[in-house]
């Protein structure tokens, strides 16, 4: 781990100005100054980072599909460089073995990042843009990270950054999402059909929804052996925390169909979990967490018109099944 940690505390130089590219022309330090002149932009609104270039990406895919959106006045980038200088980090217990790793002020869609720490090593559940060297040493003093997943790419933030400063830790991605990663690399690992276990008693669950390939953490051993969902934007907690919601874009208003609704249910069904855990500090279900996923699901269905009065099976709606939203 603590190679891993040399190596990050190399990448400050690996963002540092155009000057110093301008020594030793024509040696070999040529080359290493134009690869330090490389820097790592990062999408402002949705906080993705791209792989380290010259110049910013012309724009963001991520932003640019109808869940996100471009702000006015256009796209903007900042780079990781500029993030550590005027964002940190900060740590919460959430519960036992569980840390929730947020960025202060707020940066982009201000999501923070869960650690659980296992018998056998953390995992890193959703990512953040802001990987610095406070972040590093704080990580490793709680054992470090044994391996990275991410609900959906919302949450990729910088999460080749992250896997580099951990020891190349694998990043596990549901492999319906592989067209829309932004920053290749060969520690991503796409998994395919509908559950996987990266630990002892830590399943991914694929759910769909409000993407495809959207997958949940299923942590056994949370909330003392009761079972915790880590879900980041789905099921989504509302401001009501007895109740969550499902959404295809949630800043865009744009509801999930019946189907998919239900699919969530029934892809959740053989899993027990006392709490759930949405995308920010705060937005937890704390108890009785799977009853209130199903309830949510049947208040939902209702208001969408898909069951009368609470009865019923959802998925009769035929508008439902157009498309993007199936999945
Ligand atoms: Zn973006
Ligand atoms: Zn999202």
């Amino acid at each position: 781990m603590k190679g891993a940690v040399v190596s990050h505390q190399r990448s400050p130089s690996a963002y540092a100005s155009p000057e110093s590219s301008r020594w030793a022309p024509e040696s070999a330090s040529t080359l290493q100054s134009a690869a330090r002149a490389k820097v790592t932009h990062i999408c402002v609104t949705c906080g993705t980072a791209y792989p380290p270039a010259d110049k910013a990406p012309l724009e963001c895919p991520i932003c640019l599909d109808e869940r996100q959106y471009v702000a006015r006045g256009g796209q903007q980038w900042t780079t990781l460089e500029e993030l550590a200088r005027s964002h940190t980090n900060q740590f919460r217990a959430e519960e036992l073995n569980l840390w929730g790793i947020g960025t202060e002020p707020d940066f982009a869609i201000a999501q923070r990042a869960l650690l659980v720490q296992t018998d056998r090593g953390n995992i890193l559940w959703d990512c953040i843009s802001l990987i610095d060297d406070q972040t590093i040493a704080n990580v490793n003093a709680l054992g470090g990270i044994t391996a990275i997943a991410i609900s959906h790419p919302h949450y990729y933030g910088s999460i080749v950054a992250w896997s580099r400063a951990f020891g190349d830790v694998p990043i596990y991605l549901h492999a319906d999402e592989r067209g829309w990663v932004q920053w290749p690399d060969s520690r991503i690992v796409f998994w395919e059909g509908s559950s996987k276990e990266v630990a002892d008693g830590m399943t991914l669950v694929r759910i769909g929804g409000h993407f495809d390939g959207y997958q949940v953490l299923h942590w056994a051993g949370g909330a003392d052996r009761q079972g915790v969902l880590l879900a980041g934007d789905l099921p989504a907690v509302c401001a009501d925390r007895r109740w969550v919601s499902f959404m295809y874009s949630y800043p865009n208003y744009i509801p999930l169909p019946a189907k998919a609704v239900q699919r969530i249910v029934d892809a959740l069904q053989p899993y027990q979990f006392e709490r759930l855990y949405g995308a920010w500090f705060g937005r937890i279900v704390t108890e009785d967490a799977k009853a209130v996923v199903e309830r949510s699901a049947k208040r939902y269905l209702k208001g969408i018109g898909a069951v009368r009065d609470g009865a019923g099976h959802c998925g009769s709606d035929a508008s439902a099944r157009s498309k993007p939203y199936d999945v």
